[in-house]
């Protein structure tokens, strides 16, 4: 008799993901030998990322139809992102102020953090500048739309999406309904080449976790645990609590319908460490939870550019924990600084790696803790950044449940 074994696409994903962990714990840095596989899942996911971003981005703004709809779903999910913003940075500094991850270090042992994790960091310190809040805002219209294109700049994109779509609602019918046919087609052919290329999904995660543990070693994802626990803790109580939260009372949905559904893009999303490249599969389990492409179009491409609850949660954390290892007290007044400027900065961070801890330079520059003290928590970045990462897709697919349910 043939024994068949009929597993699940999540459920291989996470024993890729476990089976990857083990081999970059044996192999240590060697694992990156394996490691063009994950590469190669990456690129074909990442390639469909622009031309998803605008494409459903446009039709799901031309497909709300008229230009009212446009603007009043527009508001409602800027204004859910920006509350969930505030709420998780909330839930950050009250876990930071509480636990007290930084303080109570000795000068020496400071010393000695600040040194090897700037030796073992892979990000170079020296290349983080700090992007000016206006800056920000000004260039999201793109002077060139092509190099906007080119260069993969989803602010950008987005606002040509939304720009497109929205005239689409405004000229004759005629002319814009052979376009949004055309774009609907190829919304289609992007999301089958997503199909295709989850089937490479458990094998491209394994390659890509047995590289990052191979390299950074279990001892550093576990260095400065008591700042991590912190991160987790805040990042797991954020998302589990809030989303289930709001998914039961605003959307109506079963929680734990929701986040078996969501899986996928969670496990992706953990390993990629990029809400941009889980968009499709992020949209994709949002089909198969009954949430229409007119809502998911809408909020998801752009709540993985603007939307960062994780992030925003890791900058409240990672501001006072730095500010707690030098000693610098941080009043009612720098826990404001810090809600405001974390919400910019979570605006403004691409939805690729390692972009948070970019945009925390702007957190940190104006609450004036040093900005060496980034050297602190460069060790368990990567880490982090998986873990803040699932917790920005999660509060993207929430949302879309949200909105689905308002708009209805
Ligand atoms: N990696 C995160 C994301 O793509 C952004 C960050 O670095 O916080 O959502």
């Amino acid at each position: 008799m043939k024994l068949k074994l009929k597993l699940s696409l999540p459920t291989k994903i996470f024993i890729g993901l476990v089976i990857g962990i083990i081999v970059g714990l044996i192999f240590g840095p060697k694992a990156k030998v394996i490691e063009p596989i994950g590469t190669i899942f990456l690129r074909l996911i990442t390639l469909v990322v622009v031309p998803l971003v605008f494409v459903s981005l446009l039709l799901g703004t031309a497909g709300v139809g008229d230009i009212k709809r446009v603007g009043r779903m527009g508001l409602k999910t800027l204004g859910y992102f920006i509350f969930t913003t505030i709420l998780a940075i909330t839930v950050g500094l009250l876990l930071a102020n509480l636990v007290k991850p930084g303080s109570g270090l000795s000068q020496d042992v400071q010393a000695r953090i600040q040194k090897t994790t700037v030796d073992q960091s892979s990000i170079d310190l020296q290349k983080l500048q700090k992007p000016s809040t206006l800056d920000i805002l000004i260039e999201i219209i793109p002077t060139n739309p092509v190099k906007a294109f080119t260069e993969g700049n989803m602010l950008q994109i987005i606002f040509l999406a939304l720009i497109f779509g929205t005239v689409f609602t405004m000229i004759p019918k005629n002319k814009a309904e052979p376009i949004l046919t055309f774009l609907d087609g190829l919304n289609e052919a992007i999301i089958k080449i997503v199909h295709i290329a989850m089937k490479l999904a458990p094998y491209g995660v394994l390659a890509l976790i047995a590289s990052v543990t191979g390299k950074f070693g279990v001892s550093v994802l576990f260095t400065l645990f008591k700042y991590a626990a912190t991160v987790i803790g805040g990042l797991l109580l954020y998302a589990i609590v809030w989303n289930s939260l709001a998914v039961a009372s605003l959307g109506k949905m079963n929680p734990f319908a929701f986040f078996r559904g969501v899986r996928e893009a969670l496990l992706i999303a953990f390993s990629t460490s990029s809400s941009s490249a889980t968009l499709p599969v992020a949209i994709d389990c949002l089909d198969r939870l009954g949430i229409s492409r007119q809502y998911s179009s809408f909020v998801m491409p752009l709540g993985a550019t603007i939307n960062m609850d994780g992030t925003a949660l890791y900058q409240g954390v990672s501001a006072v924990f730095i500010a707690q290892i030098y000693g610098i007290p941080i009043g009612i007044d720098g826990q404001l600084m810090i809600v405001m400027m974390a919400t910019l900065a979570s605006i403004g961070a691409a939805g690729v790696p390692s972009a948070g801890i970019i945009t925390l330079v702007m957190v940190l520059k104006q609450i004036g803790v040093p900005l060496e003290g980034l050297a602190l928590i460069l060790g368990v970045e990567r880490f982090l950044d998986m873990c803040r990462t699932m917790v920005n897709v999660t509060g993207n697919l929430a949302c879309s449940v949200v909105i689905q349910r308002w708009e209805k």
